[in-house]
């Protein structure tokens, strides 16, 4: 078993698409998460990277947002399209990283992505508001490296 299949079981993951799916009831926002194992770059620089591969530059509103975690190195980034950059402070994401990081300490992964991805929705809700012709513009389901 990979190290990123001991981090989340079938059952856990299925959890967090439902919490994927719950946040962008709030927002046109698109939330993903991706997982691997480790990166030999930099950790901003390889959530850029995915960000990229999962074409998540492809929104209307450049509203995407992506959880990265390397769950080998410990480490995970948010990173935010430049729709949001925009229009929001820059520590816009430090509530939710806090969220996360209060939870792994605790080694409780899939409650830190999952109360992670429903604060980022949370957050987004205020300058991303859903409405009623938003459409899922990228995949619910969980990305592994
Ligand atoms: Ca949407
Ligand atoms: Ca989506």
């Amino acid at each position: 078993m990979s190290s990123v299949e001991k981090f989340l079981s079938f059952d856990e993951e299925q959890e967090i698409v439902q919490a994927i799916i719950k946040a962008e009831r709030n927002t046109s926002g698109e939330i993903r998460v991706h997982i691997e194992r480790t990166t030999e770059i930099s950790h901003f620089d390889r959530a850029l990277e995915v960000f990229g591969k999962l074409k998540m530059d492809n929104t209307k509103q450049q509203n995407a947002v992506l959880i990265y975690i390397a769950v080998d190195d410990h480490q995970f980034v948010i990173y935010g399209d430049k729709g949001i950059n925009e229009v929001v402070p820059d520590n816009f994401w430090e509530g939710t990283k806090n969220t996360m990081q209060n939870l792994f300490k605790r080694g409780e992964f899939k409650q830190g992505i999952i109360k992670g991805v429903l604060k980022a929705g949370e957050e987004l809700k205020e300058h991303f508001p859903w409405n009623a012709d938003d459409k899922d513009e990228l995949p619910n389901e969980v990305s592994k490296g």
